[in-house]
């Protein structure tokens, strides 16, 4: 769905619930594709281009493997996300830096509806869940 279907849907919403998690699924969705349309991370035989290169902690799984913490629990069986985290798909390891970063500012929808702070919370809760996420948003809503 493009841009101004979605922004549209927000606007017609009165449930503010609702009103963010139609943003929230939306960026997500982009960002998902976005990784997946570019293949940065390459995975091979369960093992991403920084593991391979050996410029992870780790030998595989790339970046759902934690120090301190281990193979995050939200990776299903088939290595993929179980809990749409936004922040992990925000989220770009020091070895692809140089070619890819994202910043929430430039994300579809993002300045119309999200002030700074909210932004901030987009970034800052890796292996969270996409409920406490949004339960967070909406804590400081103020544009919605
Ligand atoms: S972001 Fe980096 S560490 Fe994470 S999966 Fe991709 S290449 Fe691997
Ligand atoms: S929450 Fe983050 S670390 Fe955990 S499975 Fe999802 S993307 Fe990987």
């Amino acid at each position: 769905m493009n841009e101004e279907v979605i922004k549209n849907r927000i606007l017609k919403e009165n449930n503010i619930n609702k009103k963010y998690e139609i943003l929230y699924d939306y960026l997500y969705d982009y960002l998902v594709k976005q990784w997946h349309d570019n293949n940065y991370c390459d995975f091979k035989d369960n093992k991403c281009i920084a593991n391979r290169a050996k410029k992870t902690i780790h030998e595989d799984n790339g970046c759902c493997w934690k120090k301190g913490y281990g193979l995050c629990s939200y990776l299903n069986e088939d290595k993929i996300c179980s809990c749409n985290s936004i922040s992990c798909k925000l989220f770009v390891c020091s070895y692809l830096r140089k070619k890819v970063r994202f910043n929430p500012k430039g994300l579809p929808l993002v300045k119309e509806f999200l002030t700074n702070k909210q932004q901030k919370i987009l970034t800052k809760n890796l292996l969270r869940p996409k409920d406490d996420i949004l339960q967070q948003l909406i804590k400081y809503d103020k544009t919605m």
